[in-house]
């Protein structure tokens, strides 16, 4: 089975993706926890040379060519061996993030978004993928205590292009019900778990 967790910076994604990594794990399940962009030797270096706020900066092209790239890497290396062999993946970002990223924040078309996914990894989506938010509110009080107050890796964009992106998650999510759960993150990290695996227990078999 493969979950995805999406969502913007600060809804809790790596956290939850870690609690549910031990929750299955914890159940006897094989499970790999992995994130995007990065997750294999080739994904990481892509994903250290987007980040690299010294780096030259790219436009939303690509940006784009260069997480399908990561992805492509990422499915044929790590992602699909591991749900070949009955293996749980549990991935931090994923097809969405760019979607709304590169697609809601950057203005690329989410056809072209599409297309580069079915050419680089073979259109792979996650069984489930599980948006997290968080009202804006909360958000702002969570990423003025990160470290160094960074809310978010890449420079450069305001508070309209992080407008857009959660906007374009909400859509996403709405338009395809069956693969997404929206999950309020706005508890504690305890009660965010459970409502996660509420959302799971069908997969589960609970
Ligand atoms: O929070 P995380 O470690 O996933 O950070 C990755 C960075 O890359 C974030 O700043 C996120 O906004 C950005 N990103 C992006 N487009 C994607 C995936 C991640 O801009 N498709």
């Amino acid at each position: 089975r493969f979950i995805a967790f999406e969502g913007g910076e600060g809804a809790g994604k790596s956290t939850q993706s870690r609690l549910l990594a031990a929750e299955l794990q914890r159940r006897g399940l094989e499970v790999v926890i992995t994130r995007e962009p990065g997750g294999t030797e080739g994904a990481e270096a892509i994903r250290a040379l987007v980040l690299d706020p010294n780096g030259p900066g790219w436009g939303s092209e690509a940006e784009a060519l260069l997480f399908a790239a990561a992805r492509a890497d990422h499915v044929a290396r790590l992602i699909r061996p591991a749900l070949e062999r009955g293996a749980w993946v549990v991935c931090d970002r994923y097809l969405d993030s760019s979607r709304a990223y590169q697609g809601g924040g950057g203005g690329v078309d989410d056809a072209d978004l599409l297309a580069l996914h079915r050419f680089g990894s073979g259109g792979l989506l996650p069984d489930l993928t599980l948006l997290m938010e968080v009202p804006d509110a909360e958000l702002a009080t969570r990423l003025a205590r990160r470290d160094g107050g960074e809310s978010d890796r890449i420079g450069g964009r305001e508070e309209a292009f992080h407008r857009r992106v959660r906007e374009a998650f909400r859509h996403i999510a709405d338009a395809e019900p069956s693969r997404f759960a929206r999950i309020d993150g706005s508890g504690t990290a305890q009660e965010t778990h459970g409502a996660i695996l509420a959302a799971l227990a069908s997969l589960l078999g609970d």
